[in-house]
């Protein structure tokens, strides 16, 4: 009976231990298999270009994505890139690429795996639907030199006679004639700063003004109001040939405006043909020559001491001959005090103004740096020869920029160019309110 027990307690026992073995090794078998389908699926990691196909460049990290028809861009913008916008990504050289992000670096890429480092493909230009090979950079237009950073010098001796204006705790009688001082001090000159005062104090009264600062922004407002004008360059109808006449005293800068304006013209794709009407200076022409060389327009010249009226009417004819619209045409300015020079004016401009000639503009250039004495001059000219508009030079070099507003509001002309600097891009449009924001500060 025992012994049976025994036997029966044997079997159970070998049993029991025999199917825990079993159990055990199903279950490691499981778990292998699970560790085995979470492990990564050791395979090389694809290089960007792999990912988008052949002959593609790889993407630019910085930029977003662009879809795939954005990719090759057109022709007209391989020729004349945007200046600030990403090269073309055909073109980026391969050394310039730019590195993996993170992403694909740390998760999809573990440095363990990753392969060994190969240069990434050559740019793809030339064969059957590549992109146009990239053009070089089309040359930066010339930068517009701004009237903020070429009035500087205006700009601070004008702050510093409102320096006290602005400083006053109320609008006294002190306070106005200070700013009557600075106005003054400025080139305004006399008559159009009582007049400017004038019309300050109207209002002032109306608006209860009770600080200087209101006085200075009615100031600004005055001021562009007073420069406002006809800016435009006017052309002859069709079949005539224009004629913009230069005239003002030696030295304050004609020839010079007359080669710049001729460059925009020209730019601007219109032909120009100038004339040395002044044959009094060998230099003068000699000077307009070299620009017309430079900027590529006809040029008529005669003899030294000759007559300026047919100089001009030479240089219409051999325009209209050719087809060209437009002659510039430079005058005599060593005696503008003297009678005979103005009628010598008077003569070039009718002389000018036959047909096929036709004279739109008589542009008074006067010298910023001579203050009050251009107004002198411009008074003269304007009574010979009909002046249509003011370009008025060298206000970079003033400390009284206040002469365009005496100019604008004494003679009713308006100011039509302005010259901020010697370079051939520093002729520009004038602009009433950057130039008074430039002069206020
Ligand atoms: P013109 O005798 O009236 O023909 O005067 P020029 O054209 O010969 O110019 C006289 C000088 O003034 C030259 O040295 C020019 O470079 C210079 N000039 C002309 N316009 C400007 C300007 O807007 N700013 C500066 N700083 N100089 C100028």
């Amino acid at each position: 009976m025992v012994l049976t027990l025994i036997i029966v307690l044997v079997v159970v026992v070998v049993l029991a231990g025999s199917s825990a073995l079993l159990v055990g090794s199903r279950l490691r078998g499981r778990r292998r298999l699970g560790e085995e389908r979470e492990r990564p699926i050791a395979r090389p990691p694809m290089r960007p270009q792999q990912r988008r196909g052949p002959g593609v460049a790889p993407p630019l990290v910085t930029a977003p994505p662009s879809p795939p028809e954005q990719q090759t861009p057109p022709a007209e913008a391989l020729a004349a890139p945007p200046k600030e916008a990403a090269p073309p990504k055909e073109a980026a050289p391969p050394a310039e690429a730019p590195p993996l992000p993170a992403a694909f670096t740390e998760e999809e890429e573990p440095p363990a795996e990753a392969p060994p480092s190969a240069p990434a493909p050559p740019p793809v230009v030339g064969g059957p639907g590549a992109p146009a090979p990239e053009a070089p950079p089309a040359p930066a237009p010339p930068r517009r030199p701004r009237f903020r950073d070429r009035l500087a010098k205006a700009r601070s001796a004008l702050a510093s006679q409102l320096a006290g204006v602005r400083g006053r705790s109320r609008l006294d009688d002190e306070a106005w004639d200070e700013l009557e001082e600075a106005l003054i001090l400025a080139d305004v000159g006399v008559e159009t700063s009582a007049t400017l005062l004038e019309q300050l104090k109207k209002r002032a009264a109306e608006e209860r003004f009770e600080s200087p600062e209101q006085l200075v922004a009615a100031l600004r407002e005055q001021l562009v109001e007073r420069l406002e004008g006809d800016r435009e360059l006017h052309w002859a109808g069709p079949g005539a040939v224009t004629v913009w006449l230069f005239v003002g005293v030696n030295g304050v800068g004609k020839t010079t405006t007359i080669g710049k304006v001729a460059m925009r013209e020209i730019a601007g794709g219109r032909q120009v043909v100038m004339a040395a009407g002044d044959t009094f200076r060998a230099a003068a022409a000699d000077q307009l020559q070299l620009w017309s060389e430079r900027v590529g327009a006809g040029f008529v010249r005669g003899n030294e001491g000759g007559d300026p009226g047919a100089v001009v009417f030479d240089a219409v004819q051999h325009a209209k001959a050719r087809g060209v619209p437009l002659v510039l045409a430079d005058t005599a300015g060593r005696l503008h005090t003297k009678v005979n020079l103005m009628e010598e004016l008077k003569k070039v401009r009718r002389v000018a103004d036959r047909p096929p000639g036709s004279v739109r503009e008589v542009l008074l250039v006067i010298d910023a740096t001579t203050g009050q004495n251009g107004l002198v001059q411009a008074r003269q000219f304007t009574d010979a020869v009909g002046v249509t508009g003011v370009v008025l030079t060298k206000l970079d070099g003033t400390a009284k920029g206040g002469i365009a507003v005496a100019i604008a509001s004494e003679l009713g002309v308006p100011i039509k160019l302005v010259g901020l600097g010697e370079g051939p891009e520093d002729l520009v449009p004038f602009d009433a309110q950057e130039f008074v924001d430039a002069l206020l500060g």
